[in-house]
């Protein structure tokens, strides 16, 4: 059986001398792993469209177990995510934990659709770090762990100064602080923007501008959730801290102004 079906390379490893596995996160089948014959030789036809974060429409034939690629054409190059090393550690980040969180032949139309504008907004050269944080607590549903944010998890409130509780998975408002010891008091604006990584979806958002320290501690609260309430620790996630604590080796873009 022949398959048309548009998909983003979300891995892909080398098998055998000129062989690659490949995973492909499809708009219409979910998360499906092929095989490409002879892509590994530059000179293939598969080469290029089986290149990691690559987007496109690829025939799949499907016979009995993995599938093979037979042909492929990309819709659009997403260069920049390739040519710039901030870029290309987000994405892998971004596509690792999309990896790690979806079953294979599962559809799951709204995480293509998100894993899309993602990796597009980060070629489109918005704040790769931001985009990350918007699908790290988007996906956390995923694993099985669905914040409590529109209110206190304790006693329903919605109004009031608000914090964060790992024990509670989600805001306590102050009225509860004492029921957690270890809480992180949060200021509105940054409750506002937990809210808006949560449940905005990443298209109606633009151009979000974070600051530093915000961003460092919405990083920190989301990944301790996944390394201590799932277990979920990303290989691709040591080159990325690595290349934010010492930017200056690596080749740097402009930033955008910072605000909140
Ligand atoms: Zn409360």
């Amino acid at each position: 059986m022949q398959n048309q079906l548009e998909g983003i390379v979300i891995r892909a490893r080398p098998y055998g001398e000129t062989n690659k596995i490949v995973t492909l996160f499809t708009r219409e089948a979910g998360k499906i792993t092929c095989m490409a014959k002879g892509a590994k030789k530059p000179a293939s036809r598969l080469a290029a469209i089986t290149q990691p974060f690559t987007h496109g429409t690829f025939s799949i034939y499907k016979g009995k177990g993995m599938g093979t690629i037979q042909h492929g054409d990309p819709l659009e190059s997403l260069r920049h995510i390739r040519e710039d090393i901030m870029a290309t550690a987000h994405a892998s980040y971004i596509t690792e934990l999309i990896d790690r969180l979806t079953e294979q032949d599962e559809p799951q139309p709204v995480v293509y659709e998100m894993l899309y504008q993602a990796l597009h907004a980060i070629d489109e050269g918005y704040d790769p770090e931001a985009i990350t944080l918007f699908v790290e607590w988007k996906m956390l549903p995923y694993a099985g762990l669905t914040p409590t944010l529109h209110q206190c998890a304790n006693c329903g409130a919605t109004e009031g100064e608000f914090a964060f509780s790992f024990q509670e998975l989600g805001f306590l408002c102050h009225r509860c602080f004492d029921i957690d010891r270890y809480i992180i008091r949060l200021s509105p604006a940054l409750v506002k923007v937990i809210r808006t990584l949560f449940f905005v979806p990443i298209e109606r958002v633009g151009s979000l501008k974070l600051k530093k320290e915000s961003k460092t501690l919405l990083k920190q609260i989301v990944r301790t959730i996944y390394e201590e309430q799932a277990g979920i620790r990303l290989k691709s996630r040591g080159f990325l801290e690595q290349i934010e604590r010492t930017p200056e080796f690596f080749p740097k873009k402009e930033n955008p102004p910072e605000d909140e």
